[in-house]
């Protein structure tokens, strides 16, 4: 059946409009709140904006990212220095908190994709600035099959897509992980030993695949990686997976995280 040109142009108009439409019926419907006081109008309020945990980089462990550290925490003493985590230096945007927990997990246990870029980008603003000529190519703690089951979306490499963009350096899904008892009920060595054999390697992802079909651009032999999760509790995590990334060729792996558990 034809269309009259009177319908095509309807029809046109109203598929230009549709997504500008939904949105404001999901806007009336639910209304953006502040992930964190609940606030009508933004994400993250000016006023939650203000208050945010945030760790004075100049003054945090430049090892593992912790808060007033003064150069080297007490936890990374010259004992440890080199053996504790395997990773070159971590940075961490804020301090866990009750605010910066609200914020993390209204991202993602509440679905509020939204709020990527936001998390994104305290990462960046934390990064220190001799990082970005240390950094190929970004990765990202992944979500297992049922975190990812549960949520519907993996939350990190949305934040990862993000910061790529905005440093110009490409994201990478290289890692694998299974599932595993939840982290956070756990103690410090029992998560190391939860984490063990946790990761696998990526030997071909889509990403790569398309953009070099041979699939040799998936190595990353001297390669410098920038690993990103949201929350930095023991390391344990983020020791396996930048044990998974040296043992697979990485020549140095540093890691950004959202938040710091001191
Ligand atoms: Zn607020
Ligand atoms: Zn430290």
């Amino acid at each position: 059946m034809r269309l009259y040109p009177t319908t095509d142009l309807l029809l046109h108009l109203f598929r230009r409009e549709a997504g500008f439409f939904k949105n404001r019926l999901l806007e009336y419907l639910y209304p953006t709140r502040c992930l964190i006081c609940e606030r009508l109008g933004a994400l993250l309020c000016e006023k939650c904006r203000v208050a945010l945990p945030s760790i004075d980089q100049d003054r945090a462990c430049r090892l593992c990212g912790a808060p007033l550290g003064h150069v080297v925490c007490t936890e990374c003493t010259t004992v440890y220095e080199r053996t504790r985590f395997p990773f070159t230096a971590a940075c961490c945007a804020l301090e866990f908190d009750a605010s910066s927990r609200r914020l993390i997990l209204g991202y993602k246990d509440g679905g509020e994709r939204r709020a990527a870029p936001l998390l994104a980008g305290l990462i960046v603003e934390a990064l220190p600035r001799k990082w970005l000529h240390s950094i190929d190519l970004i990765t990202w703690i992944p979500a297992d099959d049922s975190a990812l089951k549960r949520r519907g979306f993996d939350h990190m490499e949305l934040i990862a897509c993000s910061v790529a963009g905005r440093i110009g350096r490409p994201s990478r899904a290289l890692l694998i992980k299974h599932d595993a008892d939840d982290q956070r009920l756990l103690g410090r060595a029992n998560r190391r030993r939860n984490m063990q054999g946790m990761f696998s390697y990526r030997e071909r992802n889509r990403s790569y695949a398309a953009a070099d079909p041979s699939g040799v651009g998936s190595k990353i032999k001297q390669t410098r990686i920038l690993l990103l999760d949201d929350v930095f509790t023991t390391g344990a995590t983020l020791t396996a997976a930048t044990e998974k990334l040296l043992g697979e060729g990485a020549s140095e792996v540093r890691v950004a995280t959202v938040c710091r558990v001191w």
